[in-house]
């Protein structure tokens, strides 16, 4: 049986400052070696300070994944000589002295599995190396420390999963939790790395290091069992290695045995106080935390009456999610999750058009009355939606703009109907004998408008009108 297990590194998002000292969390906006101080760079009388609003973050992260919240955590160093360190050691946590990082044992539902997670642990991140040159003999590397001591969540599993696609599952509930929580932003390039232990029937444990993104994950997973299981069938041994993930080649190749043997030295952080985390603080911050997915898709069923795969969509994105909450009321709360779950998500489906976009929970709201109140077509209420995406102006204002709205204009709608008896004489036929077949003359008559006739007043007159 194939055994796979993770350990997810996130950064948090909407922090202040870096995990120790005053330095900005968000790097990305600094130029090269801006962001730093002698905290984070590990000068000599320099003192670390715990970031309180990223160990509530990260508690809050092991609550949503039924994991033990300790009362009581402490930091530890671990030790290694490498230039993206400058301490030469990085502010982790370990279960040394019981259960004291942020998050014990919980688990999570993956479909029908439940996969265990092992702990939560907060750490800092160390910098970021930059290599320079076109080959291996003129090849410089760089050191940016504007990431080094950015606060990040290392989430570590049991080797519960069986497959790549078990993984990938995962992954994606993974995301789209704890963008839920508001914790991280699983979009933003290198926010989540990951490592993974692969080892299939009757071999060793395999750990595949440097894994940059959740989309290679499940790669880098899929190439390991290939690797192990074509080993297996030709009799050759499969020894307990370190292998890195090359994401140019997507292959994983052999770590030096040198970085194997690293022995790391772990002792307690005098440093940092243990902190205590108490019932009470932890029920405060049950409190602070947003509705869960699961709540949301169950309430918009039973309220709602939404069906369960459109609630599933729906809960499951913040973005989308965040929309719906803010327009719908009882009345068009259906309306309104058709129009986000089959025309919204078709048209607003990368970060990059979600930061643009214009569209608002008032142009939502607008969208949905127009419907109900006939003055423009499903159709019609797409292409205003395709409009105010970029331009932001209001319905009315682009229904008019567009001249979508409706043809309710009974004389004008007869001349149309009019048309269309002359011209399907046959259809005009059957509908009479068989009055399921006028859909199709519904459809004609929908065609010669461009989908603006309005649906009820052409039934009405075209009954009539066929007698
Ligand atoms: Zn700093």
């Amino acid at each position: 049986m194939t055994k796979i297990g993770l350990e997810i590194h996130c950064q948090l998002t909407n922090l202040e400052s870096k995990l120790f000292c005053s330095c900005k969390a968000n790097y990305r906006e600094f130029e090269i070696n801006e962001n730093i101080c002698p905290i984070c760079m590990g000068l000599p009388g320099s003192l670390p300070r715990l970031n309180q609003d990223a160990v509530k973050k990260a508690t809050m992260i092991a609550l949503a994944l039924n994991c033990s919240t300790p009362e009581k955590i402490a930091f530890f160093r671990k030790n290694y000589f490498y230039p993206d360190l400058p301490k030469n050691f990085q502010i982790t946590q370990l279960n040394i002295y019981g259960d004291t990082s942020v998050g014990g044992s919980g688990s999570i539902q993956v479909g029908d599995k439940k996969i265990r997670i092992t702990r939560i642990q907060l750490e800092e991140d160390p910098g970021r190396l930059i290599y320079e040159g076109s080959s291996s003999k003129n090849q410089i590397t760089l050191v940016d420390y504007n990431r080094a001591g950015t606060p990040l969540v290392e989430i570590v599993t049991e080797p519960d999963f069986e497959t790549p696609k078990q993984v990938r599952e995962f992954l994606n509930i993974l995301s789209d939790l704890l963008e839920n929580l508001g914790v991280s932003d699983p979009s933003l390039e290198g926010a989540m790395r990951a490592d993974a232990n692969v080892s299939i029937e009757g071999g060793k444990k395999v750990e595949v290091k440097n894994i940059g993104s959740f989309h290679d994950l499940e790669k880098a997973v899929h190439f390991e069992i290939t690797r192990q299981n074509s080993l297996h069938s030709r009799d050759i041994e499969i020894i307990q290695e370190t292998r890195h993930w090359d994401d140019k080649r997507k292959i994983t190749i052999s770590a030096r045995s040198k970085e194997e043997e690293l022995d790391y030295r772990y002792f307690l952080e005098g440093d940092i106080p243990w902190i205590k985390i108490g019932q009470d603080v932890q029920e405060q911050l049950k409190l602070e935390m947003p509705e869960s997915i699961s709540s949301k898709k169950e309430r918009y069923v039973s309220v709602y009456d939404i069906p369960p795969q459109v609630a599933d969509v729906l809960s499951s994105d913040k973005f989308y999610s965040d929309l719906f909450e803010a327009s719908h009321t009882k009345d068009n709360a259906k309306e309104i999750s058709n129009i986000i779950t089959t025309d919204l998500m078709g048209l607003v489906d990368t970060r990059e058009k979600r930061e643009t976009s214009k569209i608002t929970a008032e142009h939502l709201k607008d969208l949905a009355d127009s419907i109900t109140n006939g003055k423009i077509s499903r159709n019609s209420a797409k292409n205003a939606l395709h409009e105010i995406i970029k331009t932001g102006k209001s319905v009315f204002q682009t229904i008019s703009d567009l001249d979508l709205g409706n043809v309710s204009d009974e004389s004008e709608l007869d001349k149309v109907i009019q048309e269309v008896v002359s011209e399907e004489s046959k259809a005009v036929e059957q509908a009479k004998s068989n009055p399921q077949t006028i859909n199709y003359l519904v459809g004609k008559v929908m065609q010669k408008t461009q989908g603006k006739a309005d649906p009820g007043l052409t039934l009405q007159l075209l009954k009539k009108a066929i007698g």
